[in-house]
C-alpha cells in the first residue's frame, strides 16, 4: 500500500484516531468512519522507521505513545474541510498538509500509569465547549485558547504540563521529526522534508 506502514496497539503505541471516533473529536464527525477508515494509522515507512528509534526511550520510562493522527486520505481531509471550512483551522488545500503525505504525525505520551501525561491543552486543543462552537463557525473564542497549544506559551502554574511538552519536544526531535513552530500544535511532528515531491498525496486506502 504505497509505501504505508499500520502503526498497531502494542507495548509501545495506543492508536486513538481522533477523527475516527466522537469522543475527542473537534468536527463532531467521525469522518474516517464513514469513509471506511476507521481507527487505522497509517504512515510512510520513512516516518515508520523513524519512529521506531523512540522505543528505547519507551521501554525505559514504561510510557507508550499515542497516536491521535497519522496518514490522512485526501478524501477524509477534504470532508473535514467541508465540516469546519473557518479560514485557519484545515488548510483548503490538501496538498499543504503533510498528514496527507502520511508524513506527520499527532501525538501525547501516555505514562506508565496508563493516564496521557498532562499538557497545556489537549492534543487538538480540544475542549468540548469549543468543538460545539467551532462546529457553527464560531473560532474566536477556539483561537485565543490555541495560544496555549503554542511551542512557546509559558504560564507559571502549568510547570508540569510545559514540562511534559517540552519532554515530548525533545525526543520527538532527537529521532529526527520536526515540529512546525508557526503552528500552535504542540503534538504535531513530521519528516523533515515530508512536504516535498519526495513523498506525493496519497489519495485513498485501497
Ligand atoms: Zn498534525
Amino acid at each position: 500500500m504505497q509505501n504505508l506502514v499500520e502503526i498497531k496497539n502494542d507495548d509501545n503505541f495506543v492508536v486513538d484516531l481522533m477523527y475516527a471516533g466522537m469522543a475527542h473529536n473537534m468536527t463532531g464527525c467521525p469522518v474516517y468512519e464513514e469513509i471506511g477508515l476507521g481507527n487505522h494509522a497509517y504512515v510512510h515507512a520513512d516516518l515508520w522507521n523513524s519512529l521506531q528509534k523512540i522505543i528505547p526511550y519507551l521501554h525505559k520510562t514504561g510510557r507508550k505513545l499515542k497516536i491521535y493522527e497519522a496518514w490522512r486520505p485526501v478524501l477524509a481531509h477534504k470532508r473535514l474541510f467541508e465540516i469546519i471550512p473557518q479560514d485557519g483551522f484545515f488548510i483548503p488545500d490538501a496538498s499543504c498538509s503533510p498528514h496527507c503525505r502520511a508524513t506527520a504525525i499527532d501525538v501525547a505520551l501516555i505514562g506508565a500509569d496508563g493516564k496521557e501525561l498532562e499538557y497545556p491543552t489537549l492534543v487538538d486543543a480540544y475542549n468540548d465547549q469549543y468543538a460545539k462552537e467551532v462546529q457553527t463557525g464560531k473560532l474566536d473564542n477556539f483561537f485565543e485558547y490555541l495560544k496555549k497549544a503554542s511551542f512557546n506559551y509559558h504560564d507559571d502554574t502549568m510547570f508540569e504540563a510545559i514540562k511534559n511538552r517540552d519532554e515530548l519536544r525533545k525526543i520527538m526531535t532527537d529521532i529526527g521529526l520536526v515540529p512546525v513552530p508557526r503552528l500552535h500544535e504542540w503534538w504535531h511532528y513530521e519528516l523533515p522534508d515530508g512536504r516535498t515531491d519526495k513523498y506525493p498525496l496519497i489519495d485513498n486506502f485501497y
